[in-house]
């Protein structure tokens, strides 16, 4: 926060130093910034936390192992699905609550298990030893 303000006074400072073009420049910037910080607030107003649903979309975990999409869970209905890789080693992948998560799996390091749930869009869960991933879209 307090960095942002030092930022944000630097800026207005360098606006009246420059030339005319990169005042033009900034104008821009401040417009696409502006236009993300209200798509962020519409966003968040219009999400609940009880039902995900972007633009009447419901959102789906996407599960890949090597590269390739295995399997598609929606988040909305609670499941649970054992990803098998071709070598035999698995990964149990969870929906709950809006979120989905790897319950368990038999990989060495457990990273996918310890990462815990997902919710959003961007957020992912990997599984390195399995080759193994999970997405939401
Ligand atoms: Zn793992």
């Amino acid at each position: 926060m307090e960095k942002q303000d030092r930022d944000a006074k630097r800026s207005v400072r360098g606006t009246v130093e420059v030339s005319h073009k990169k005042q033009i420049r900034n104008s821009i910037l401040l417009a696409t910034v502006l236009t993300a910080v209200f798509l962020v607030l519409y966003m968040t107003r219009t999400t609940s936390p009880k039902k995900v649903v972007t633009d009447g979309h419901t959102m789906k975990a996407v599960i890949q192992i090597d590269g390739k999409r295995v399997h598609t869970m929606e988040l909305d209905k609670d499941a649970e699905y054992r990803a098998e890789t071709a070598d035999g080693n698995y990964n149990t992948v969870v929906v709950k609550d809006q979120s989905v998560r790897v319950e368990e799996a038999d990989c060495k390091n457990q990273i996918c298990v310890k990462t815990g749930a997902i919710h959003f869009p961007g957020e992912v869960i990997a599984c390195m030893p399995h080759r193994m991933m999970i997405y939401i879209e």
